[in-house]
């Protein structure tokens, strides 16, 4: 007996800018050189957080975490 109904990934929120929809949310965080990995580990997620792409077009955009729709409106 099979179950032949497909199943649809839930979606998971994430952070977005609510300026122009990008995913591209980068934030402030404090790392530190771990010897084991030979990487840096996150020590602390800082407050300052910004869209990428509206940074590199010379806007502030607007981030937020949440759901991120597929028809996402971009307010104007
Ligand atoms: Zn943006």
């Amino acid at each position: 007996m099979s179950n032949h109904q497909l199943e649809i990934p839930a979606k998971k929120p994430g952070w977005f800018c609510v300026t122009c929809g990008a995913e591209e949310v980068f934030h402030d965080a404090q790392v530190r050189w771990c010897r084991d990995t030979q990487d840096w580990e996150v020590v602390a997620v800082l407050d300052d957080h910004w869209c990428e792409a509206c940074a590199n077009a010379g806007k502030e955009g607007e981030t937020v975490f949440g759901e991120l729709e597929d028809q996402q409106e971009v307010p104007v």
